[in-house]
C-alpha cells in the first residue's frame, strides 16, 4: 500500500525536497493533495507531474490562471486559507506534511490532527505558537506528530527503540548561521544579501534569517519542549559549526545518543515519510575522513538576543511564544523587505513582548487575537523605523 501524502506549502524549499523524496519513491508515497500559497507557475508543473487528487491555492486571485492552465486534467481545484485547512480532512489522505511558513501553518494543522492525519511537521511555527493546544488534540485524537525538522528528526532517531527510558536531556545543535563570532557593531550593518547566505543548509528566505538571528534555534527549543515533553532546563543548544551532528539525547544513566549526516533536508524529510521504516537510498554518505574536526561552542546570547528572547518566552509560556512568533514573522518580513535593519528584528520582538498582554492559558480564539495584535503593534513600529 502506497502511503498518500498531502504536501502543504510545496512550492517552498520543503515542499520541492519533499517532492524530490517522492519521486524516488514512487512504489511508497503517492501525492494526494499539494497546496500553495502564490506561486502558482511551480504549482501547475509539480500537478502535471504528480497528478494529485487535489490541489489548493492560497492567494484566491490565481484561481482562474490555475484552472485554466489546468483544465483538462483530472485534478480538482480549490483557492483560499479555508479550502487549505479544510483538505487535510480527505478521507484518502495518510501523512500531511506541513511545510507552509509561520502561523499559517496553525489551523490545517489542527484540523488534520482532528481528522486523526499522521502529520510530518515541518512547520515550527505551528507548535511555537501552539504547542498546548495542539498537545491536547493530538492525545485526544491519538495521532502521531513525525518530526522534519532536521534537530527533532535527530532527537526523535534518537529516541527510537528507548521505550519508556527517560530522558536526562537534549542537546540541539546549531550552525550559528552566517554571522557566528560577530558583534553587535558588525550585526548593525549587515545586508540582507548578507543574512540570506547561509553556510550550511539551502532553506527558504524566512528562516534563513531565522538562522541568522538564531531565532530557530529558539523555535527548535520550544517546538522541542512540546514533541519530547521536556522542561526548558532539559533543553541545552551547542553550536556546531559543520552541522553534522544534528542533535543529541542524553539518558538517565549519562550516556549520550548523536544522529549524524550530511546537512540534506530529504534525510529526515524521509525518515518521516517511510517511518517506521528505513529506505535505501543514493544520498551522499558522510565520511569522517572529509571532517576530520567537528566543533562545538556556546551560543552567544549577548550579539544574539534573539535565542534568550525564546528560553524567555518559553518559561513565561500562554500566549507569550505567540507573541514572539508573529513579532518575528512581522520583523522579518520587514526585513526581508528592506524596510528594517538586522538589528531592529530584536528590538521589534522586545517591545511586543512587553506590550501584548499576557494570557496564561490561551484558546485558539485568543491566539488569533493575539497574533492580529502582535502584528498591528509591530508595523506602527516598523513604520516608525523605516530605512
Ligand atoms: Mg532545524
Amino acid at each position: 500500500m502506497k502511503k498518500r501524502i498531502a504536501l502543504l506549502g510545496s512550492t517552498g524549499s520543503i515542499g520541492t525536497q519533499t517532492l524530490d523524496v517522492i519521486r524516488q519513491f514512487p512504489d511508497k508515497f503517492e501525492v494526494e493533495v499539494l497546496t500553495a500559497y502564490n506561486n502558482i507557475d511551480l504549482l501547475i508543473q509539480q500537478a502535471i507531474e504528480f497528478v494529485p487528487n487535489t490541489i489548493v491555492i492560497g492567494n484566491e486571485l490565481k484561481y482562474k490562471e490555475l484552472t485554466d492552465a489546468l483544465s483538462g486534467l483530472p485534478v480538482k481545484i480549490f483557492a483560499g486559507s479555508d479550502a487549505i485547512s479544510q483538505v487535510v480532512e480527505m478521507d484518502s489522505i495518510d501523512i500531511v506534511l506541513t511545510a507552509m511558513v509561520g502561523f499559517s501553518g496553525l489551523l490545517p494543522t489542527l484540523n488534520a490532527i482532528k481528522a486523526k492525519k499522521t502529520i510530518a511537521l515541518a512547520n515550527k511555527e505551528t507548535l511555537v505558537v501552539a504547542g498546548e493546544l495542539i498537545k491536547k488534540s493530538v492525545l485526544e485524537n491519538n495521532v502521531k506528530i513525525l518530526p522534519v525538522d532536521s534537530e527533532h528528526s535527530a532527537i526523535f532517531q534518537c529516541l527510537a527503540g528507548e521505550g519508556y527510558n527517560e530522558i536526562e536531556k537534549i542537546i540541539l545543535t546549531a550552525s550559528g548561521g552566517p554571522f557566528r563570532g560577530k558583534n553587535v557593531d558588525f550585526l548593525k550593518q549587515v545586508t540582507l544579501e548578507q543574512a540570506l547566505k547561509h553556510p550550511n543548509w539551502d532553506m527558504g528566505a524566512k528562516i534563513t534569517i531565522d538562522s541568522a538571528t538564531l531565532m530557530n534555534k529558539g523555535f527548535e527549543a520550544i517546538e522541542a519542549k512540546w514533541l519530547f515533553d521536556l522542561k526548558p532546563e532539559q533543553i541545552d543548544i551547542v553550536v556546531h559549526p559543520q552541522s553534522i551532528i544534528h542533535s543529541l539525547v542524553q539518558f538517565a544513566d549519562g550516556s549520550l545518543k548523536a544522529q549524524m549526516g550530511l546537512p540534506d533536508m530529504k534525510l529526515p524529510i524521509l525518515y518521516a515519510l517511510a517511518y517506521p521504516e528505513r529506505l535505501k537510498t543514493n544520498f551522499p554518505r558522510f565520511s569522517f575522513i572529509d571532517y576530520p574536526e567537528l566543533h562545538f561552542e556556546k551560543p552567544d546570547l549577548k550579539n544574539f538576543k534573539n535565542l534568550a528572547l525564546a528560553y524567555f518566552a518559553m518559561d513565561k509560556a500562554g500566549n507569550m511564544p505567540c507573541i514572539l512568533n508573529a513579532a518575528n514573522e512581522a520583523a522579518v518580513y520587514a526585513f526581508l523587505c528592506k524596510k528594517i535593519g538586522f538589528l531592529d528584528i530584536t528590538d521589534i520582538i522586545m517591545q511586543a513582548m512587553h506590550k501584548v498582554n499576557h494570557i496564561k492559558h490561551p484558546g485558539l480564539d485568543e491566539l488569533i487575537q493575539t497574533d492580529n495584535e502582535t502584528r498591528m503593534y509591530c508595523e506602527t513600529l516598523i513604520n516608525r523605523i523605516i530605512i
